[in-house]
């Protein structure tokens, strides 16, 4: 019953939501060995969360052109529609799309929605676009990667954020590229409170701005902070699956979104890396609907919630919003 519900996911790198599948076919077209990013049943395999930057690094390093992003564009958002989700947000680094160069980004870019244009015509899906710096590349490139996001703002891409490691530096080093994203009208997010604690989503929030928070969860370790954030209306990306699988909590009824969302947090529900982490959209829910008793009206909010906090214009939020109401 819940796997068809329509659903709005808001937080999904597309590189991590690439099929193992798709990867070792990529490969194997252009003779590139990566066979030890896999485990004997064809699945990605890596120890720990640093361990597991290094496997995506690799499997991402077969992605070498503008089309051979179109294809994975499609290949995940076949994934994503079998699921139900009718509207995603993804995440885009120029860093891997071009080599932050802004002519080769257009290029990639003009690739994946032309991918983006054929699946919403034939799968039912709607995507847009989010740029990503990437936390441990360090502040310098996260500039070249805000330029890129500032050129190409627009209807499609629409937000900008950080993901990686979230031990290196602070929010503040990279406040000159979410100044610049800003400038360019492109909503902001950021993630956080996923290896950092309650003081890395204050930081996020105080110092860079952001309207949403890519995980958050581990706010729930200090409830002063989970009632500000309930107050000021901040959005948190959640990703149980992800977390679980990470080891962040040993397991889904140990997951603090149940008590997030019980104090009035605005949650959300995503998958982030799905193949990583052997989750889909339909697992998220059915496993959040076993651990904490979730009917179809809580999920009914969560994806309200989702589609209020999407960076999508007002037009594409009342099309998406009818597609929730059948
Ligand atoms: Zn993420």
């Amino acid at each position: 019953m819940l796997s068809v519900t329509p659903k709005i996911e808001l937080h999904l790198h597309l590189e991590g939501a690439a099929p193992p599948a798709f990867i070792r076919g990529l490969a194997k077209e252009k003779r590139l060995d990566i066979a030890g990013i896999f485990d004997a049943r064809g699945h990605y395999q890596y120890k720990d969360f640093w361990d597991f930057l290094k496997v995506y690094e690799a499997a991402t390093s077969v992605l070498k052109s503008p089309e051979d992003y179109a294809r994975l564009t499609l290949a995940v958002l076949e994934e994503s529609a079998a699921s139900g989700v009718v509207y995603s947000e993804t995440f885009l680094s120029p860093d891997f799309c071009g080599g932050r160069d802004i002519g080769a980004w257009r290029e990639y870019l003009h690739a994946i929605r032309e991918a983006a244009d054929q699946a919403e015509r034939t799968m039912g899906i709607t995507l847009r676009g989010i740029i990503t710096c990437i936390r441990h590349f360090g502040p310098e490139k996260a500039r070249e990667v805000a330029r890129c996001a500032a050129d190409t703002a627009g209807d499609w891409i629409v937000g900008f954020g950080i993901a990686g490691d979230e031990k290196v530096l602070t929010p503040k080093d990279y406040l000159w590229s979410f100044d610049c994203a800003r400038e360019a009208g492109l909503r902001l997010t950021a993630h956080a409170g996923e290896w950092g604690g309650p003081q890395s989503v204050r930081d996020a929030v105080n110092d860079l701005g952001v309207e949403r928070i890519g995980h958050g969860v581990r706010a729930i370790e200090d409830l002063a902070l989970v009632d500000e954030l309930a107050e000021r209306g901040i959005v948190l990306e959640v990703c149980p699956g992800s977390n679980v699988a990470l080891g962040l909590y040993p397991d889904w009824r140990s997951h603090p979104i149940g008590q997030l969302y019980d104090r009035g947090v605005k949650v959300t529900v995503s998958t982030d890396d799905p193949p990583f982490f052997h989750t889909t959209m339909t697992r998220e829910f059915d496993e959040l609907n076993r651990a904490f008793d979730w009917d179809d009206g809580v999920f009914a909010n969560l994806n309200r919630t989702a589609l209020d906090a999407a960076f999508c214009d007002a037009d594409t939020r009342a099309r998406i919003g009818k597609l929730l109401e059948t």
